[in-house]
């Protein structure tokens, strides 16, 4: 990878990793909002509200820098290289990522060009889809009496050159959530299926979790691939598969105003009620 330096200078700046949460404005952290205030440039991703982007204040620079598709490593490797320019010239950078930066959020990547080029960081966390989802969704993402762990994948279009361990995931004691993952609905199904989860294992998919769009869509692992192609269902989109997810009625508490729909006949039948 090659890399922007200045030879013989030292960056003033700073770059700050900032996870905002994965959406509701108030899932923000403390941390996140007064580094926010401070920012003189921020750069931030598609994810990120505009509710969350009026924050800042007026007079800092900001730079979009969403994912183009098909474009995806030229444009990390901009994003890469303008986070150290920007760090020359100005005091205080933020890189602004929805949820957490370091999951699924390629935080990794740009802070190691960071260290290669000997720019000074911090990294803020923020609430990752998976726990504003969980906790909006009326989803536990643990429970002792359905699930004794949780683990977090993507379901992104790598599959086939790095074929998914579906043996691993499969484990019925264990929650499943799938970041990424609608487009590769029916691979999932199968692939999990296929390692023994029962096709009757509850799923739920949650669309813009945490903010007033979210809709929740219910069904089972057998019916994965129809539940990801519901015309209804806008992106950004999380799966969750397992015994916990036959807890979202009882424990749904969040009525976005726009949102009144939630299609819970399968998850009903699934469950003998
Ligand atoms: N770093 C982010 C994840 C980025 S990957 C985080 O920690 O949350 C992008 C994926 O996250 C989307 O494809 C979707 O699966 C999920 N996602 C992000 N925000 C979401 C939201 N508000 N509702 C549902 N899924 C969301």
């Amino acid at each position: 990878m090659e890399l922007f330096t200045l030879t013989g200078q030292q960056a003033q700046g700073k770059v700050w990793l900032v996870g905002a949460g994965p959406g509701d404005l108030e899932l923000l952290t403390l941390k996140a909002y007064r580094i926010l205030k401070k920012a003189d440039v921020v750069l931030y991703d598609a994810l990120v509200s505009d509710e969350i982007l009026s924050l800042i204040p007026k007079e800092a620079e900001l730079i979009a820098v969403g994912k183009r598709a098909g474009k995806h490593s030229a444009a990390q490797d901009e994003i890469n290289q303008l986070l150290v320019t920007k760090a020359y010239t100005r005091k205080n950078v933020v890189r602004l990522k929805g949820g957490d930066p370091f999951i699924f959020g390629r935080g990794g990547e740009e802070l190691e060009t960071l260290v290669a080029s000997g720019v000074a960081f911090e990294v803020v966390p923020g609430i990752t889809a998976a726990s504003g989802t969980s906790a909006y969704a009326g989803i536990p993402l643990t429970h002792r009496d359905h699930a004794q762990g949780v683990t977090f994948i993507t379901g992104h279009c790598k599959l086939e050159s790095r074929p998914m361990d579906w043996q691993a995931y499969a484990n019925s004691a264990n929650t499943l959530v799938v970041y990424m993952g609608i487009l590769n609905a029916n691979t999932i199904q199968q692939g999990l299926i296929g390692a023994g989860r029962s096709p009757q294992t509850p799923v739920a998919i949650v669309s813009k979790a945490t903010t007033a769009a979210q809709q929740r869509f219910f069904g089972t692992l057998g019916e994965l691939t129809e539940l990801a192609a519901h015309p209804e269902l806008e992106m950004p989109a999380l799966m969750i598969i397992g015994e916990v997810v036959g807890l979202a009625d009882s424990l749904h508490w969040f009525e976005p105003e726009t949102s009144p729909r939630v299609l819970d006949t399968s998850i009903k039948q699934s469950l003998g009620q």
